[in-house]
């Protein structure tokens, strides 16, 4: 354990102006899932979970590629039942995405998912014991650091034991601070240290306050989550509060959005927080007006067809649709690319030269055709030569 933990500095040589650069990190032990690096300074990763029955292998595999193509990192499985211990082999020698097994009581699905070769698990150890006997959480450690398997310990504020429930009169951040530390103790006292741990409540208010109070307690990665946050609209803002506000502050090394929705939602939220904080490199980004009363064009539409057209783009290209020229010509000569629409027209501006006027109904045209050559330019730039878009 530490306290007083250093933070892992943002190299000055980046040559990004400092209100660009992401958030300066802090520094937690480095571990690794698989070949992904949690902690310790490395990216920032992303997790969802499957929803498919784990034994259903071609499904899970499936969904596992979805959510991969989506740009999720870490990919987590549960397993309640034996036919889905018995399905992890094949999956983590198939899976596109590392794999961790979540587990609950169980020491023997625990063992399985080590020994069927996966990336990590998460388990609490004070959930396995008989009669307040622990030793079976010896033979998890002894055998995940035999196999390099790093074990997340979950806390989660609905699951409280009544012990901790009593002594802070709730679920309290220190009561879930105090029962994630405990259990990190049960892995530390078998003389194993590849940790990383969630404290998980359902208020992202209190969900921050706990991880503050974490990351002040311990040098472990954090994995961040807002828990049962709800379906796609209100969980995603509830988790890019909760998330984004603590990764804002250099906590946190890795992240679920967890949402009542299909999980690749999950990892376009999970991506869409970190873009927003600087700490993944952003993709398409259209920068659209929210429209109003000044707007001589139908914005909705055209800022979706032009994120429709545009859709695959791998390098961090911005496309400004805006409704008028009150705002549009200043925020569309800030993007790569941009329209800035007037009665029935459009000019088009590329970094920040107007280009043209075009009708309406050439606007969408004009703006991919264009965006795609910048996009291509941007590529050879960085010396990548491919074309960025697929047609
Ligand atoms: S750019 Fe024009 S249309 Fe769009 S919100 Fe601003 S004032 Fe309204």
């Amino acid at each position: 354990m530490a306290t007083n933990l250093p933070l892992h500095v943002t190299p000055p040589d980046d040559g990004l102006p400092p209100h660009h650069r992401p958030p300066v990190r802090r520094q937690t032990r480095r571990l690794h899932v698989g070949p992904v690096p949690v902690g310790g300074g490395a990216p920032v990763s992303v997790q969802s979970m499957t929803t498919t029955p784990t034994y259903d292998v071609n499904a899970t595999l499936q969904q596992i590629a979805s959510l991969n193509a989506a740009g999720v990192d870490l990919v987590r499985v549960a397993c309640p039942r034996q036919r889905d211990a018995d399905a992890l082999a094949e999956i983590a020698q198939k899976s596109t995405v590392p794999v961790i097994v979540d587990i609950h009581f169980q020491w023997k699905y625990a063992m399985a998912a080590i020994e069927a070769g996966v990336a990590g698990i998460r388990i609490n150890p004070g959930n396995i014991h008989k009669n307040g006997d622990h030793s079976k959480v010896k033979v998890i450690g002894d055998a995940a650091k035999e196999a390099g398997v790093p074990i997340r310990i979950g806390v989660n504020g609905g699951s409280l034991e009544q012990r901790l429930l009593d002594k802070h009169g709730g679920v309290t951040p220190e009561a879930m601070v105090e029962s994630a530390l405990d259990e990190a103790r049960l892995l530390e006292d078998v003389g194993f240290g590849d940790i990383k741990i969630s404290v998980k409540h359902s208020d992202p208010w209190v969900m921050v306050q706990t991880y503050r109070l974490l990351s002040q307690a311990c040098d472990y990665p954090l994995h961040l989550g807002v828990t049962e946050a709800g379906p796609a609209v209100t969980g995603s803002i509830k988790s890019a509060v909760g998330i984004g506000a603590l990764l804002a502050e250099g906590i946190g090394d890795t992240i679920r959005v967890s949402l009542s929705a299909d999980p690749v939602e999950e990892v376009k939220a999970g991506v869409g927080i970190l873009e927003a904080l600087h700490l993944r490199e952003r993709g398409l980004d259209v920068v659209s007006c929210p429209s109003c009363a000044r707007a001589e064009v139908d914005v909705y539409t055209l800022a979706e067809e032009v994120q429709q057209g545009l859709e695959g783009v791998d390098v961090p290209l911005r496309v400004a649709v805006m409704g008028c020229i009150v705002n549009g010509p200043g925020e569309a000569r800030e993007a790569d690319l941009g329209v800035a629409a007037g009665k029935g027209k459009g000019q088009i501006i590329r970094r920040g030269e107007v280009l043209f006027t075009v009708p309406e109904d050439e606007i969408v045209d004009a703006l991919v055709r264009y965006a795609r050559e910048v996009a291509d330019e941007i590529r050879a730039e960085r010396g990548e030569g491919a074309p960025t878009v697929v047609a």
